[in-house]
This record gives C-alpha cells, structure tokens and sequence, in this order.
C-alpha cells in the first residue's frame, strides 16, 4: 500500500475504528455501545458507519427513517449535518443506499462514498469518532486507513477458534508498515452465556479461546469479554439507549470497555 498525506477532519481529535474478520460477530453493537457509553461519560461523540454490506447503526439507534439534511451553519455549507440520538453524532452509509438491494459498487464509488461521509459531515468538535468498519478488508476499509489517521482500532472477534482465519486477516491491515494504526485490543464477544434462573453459572457456548489466542498474537491485550445476553440483543432490535434498560451487567461491560479505551489515549498524553 503506497502511503499518502492523510486528510485532517476538523475537530475531530482522535478516530477509532471498530474492526472484524467476519460479519455478525457483533461489531456494530460494540462500536454503537462504546459510543453511547462514552457520550454518558460526557464525551463528545461522532458515530461513523461505514459498513457498506449491512448498515445496521441506523436499526440500533432506531433512526432508520431519518436523512441527514444539509447544513446551514456559514462555514458548513454544502455539509451534512450528523443525526443526533443519545448523545451521538451520527451519519451511516445506510441513509444513502437502498438496504433491499445489494451493494454493487466498484472501488472508486465505494472510496469517494466513504470519503464524502467523513468529510462532509459537520460534525464539530469531536473527542472520539467511532468508525464502524465493514467486516474482513475491502476497498472501504483500505480508503479509511489510507486517507484518514486512525489513532486506534479495536478487533471484535467471537470465541471460535475457527474464526481466527478471518480475525486475523482482519487485524493485519492495521500493523501494515505504511497503515501505522495503534491496536487498542481485541474484544470477544458471545463469550459465554449465563442463564437468568442460574446467575453464578457461565456456559461457554463457542469454546474459550479466541479472543485470549488472537490478542497474543499480535501482543495486545484483551479489552473486553461479552456475554450473550438476550437483552443486547433486544437492545439493538428495538433501537434503546443503554442507558434505558435496567440490566446492570450489560451497562458495567460496557463501561470497562470505554475505560480501557480512554486509558489507552491517557496513557500516551
Ligand atoms: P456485526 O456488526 O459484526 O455484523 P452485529 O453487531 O450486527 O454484528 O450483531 C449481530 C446480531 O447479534 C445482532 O442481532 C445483535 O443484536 C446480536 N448480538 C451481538 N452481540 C450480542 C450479545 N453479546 N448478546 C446477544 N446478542 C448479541
């Protein structure tokens, strides 16, 4: 990958992107929950999605309905202006494409669509800017490293040893030498299960390794272990804040994962 001057988003302090080897691993409820739970902590929050096979932030923040309208703030004419719900700035690539049709896009409209998206929102002054990325590596994801710093990227992977193949694929685009994306660590999600009636027990459907094997890997830490819990589930199909469910678990995992996050950016001030 040949290396280019990378483009400055204005107030936009640090981009992180949220990545997967494969889809349905869960990487589009971890990037809209860290980013839900860092705007709770009074950060100011953008949330891009750029996951061009299977836009689901709109679903999850139940605002599939709504358009980005253009700006009439002065120095942001011709911009987007970002949704804003629970506390989030928000522009997806869902608002742009038909979800009943396939993307068929070549390279250069998939780059330019991507591009536009960061470039064109009016976003503001930004502490963190979640980027949901498309699962595995296309030519989405290598126009967003290649154009845009990125400052972290945090790997989404679930248990199965099978699925490492692709979790590491995935995480090898951001140790490329020209890429020089920091790994913050790897999260696994559907880590085990734990019935209602018997809260002390953990059942670990999927196995126990993958998330530990594919952080040594690449020696970084493991940030992260999620549970299955119906009510994530029920979370991102009714379109709920986390702040509005009463299941306490859920809000503390979340919470120890937008700490190790923060920490990571404390760590290097
Ligand atoms: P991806 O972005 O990797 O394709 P999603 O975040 O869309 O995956 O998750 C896929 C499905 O799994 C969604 O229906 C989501 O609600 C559900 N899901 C994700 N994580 C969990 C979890 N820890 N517990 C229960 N359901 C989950």
């Amino acid at each position: 990958m040949e290396a280019k001057e990378k483009i400055k988003i204005n107030g936009v302090k640090r981009i992180i992107v949220i990545a997967s080897g494969k889809g349905g691993v869960g990487k589009s409820t971890v990037a809209a929950n860290l980013a839900m739970t860092l705007a709770l902590q009074k950060y100011k929050v953008a949330l891009v999605d750029a996951d061009i096979y299977g836009p689901s932030i709109p679903k999850i923040f139940d605002i599939e309905n709504e358009r980005p309208c253009l700006s009439d703030v002065p120095l942001a004419t011709n911009m987007m202006e970002p949704i804003e719900k629970y506390g989030v700035k928000i522009n997806s690539i869902g608002f742009f494409i038909d979800k009943d049709k396939s993307v068929i896009w070549r390279g250069p409209m998939v780059s330019n669509a991507i591009t536009q998206l960061f470039t064109q929102t009016n976003w503001g002054d930004i502490d963190y800017m979640i980027v949901d990325f498309p699962p595995g590596t296309g030519d989405a994801q290598i126009t967003i490293v290649q154009k845009f710093q990125i400052d972290g990227a945090v790997v989404v992977t679930t248990p199965q040893i099978l699925s490492l193949n692709d979790a590491r694929r995935g995480t090898e685009m951001f140790v490329n030498d020209q890429i020089h994306a920091p790994i913050i660590g790897v999260v696994e999600n559907m880590s085990w299960f734990t019935p209602l009636e018997h809260p002390n027990e953990k059942y670990y459907l999927f196995g126990e390794k993958g998330g530990t094997t594919l952080a040594k890997e690449f020696s970084v830490p493991l940030i992260c272990q999620i549970p299955l819990m119906q009510s994530i589930g029920q979370q991102s199909e009714r379109g709920e804040s986390i702040d509005s469910f009463n299941n306490l678990q859920v809000k503390e995992v979340f919470s120890s994962l937008s700490e190790n996050v923060v920490s990571f950016f404390k760590r290097q001030e």
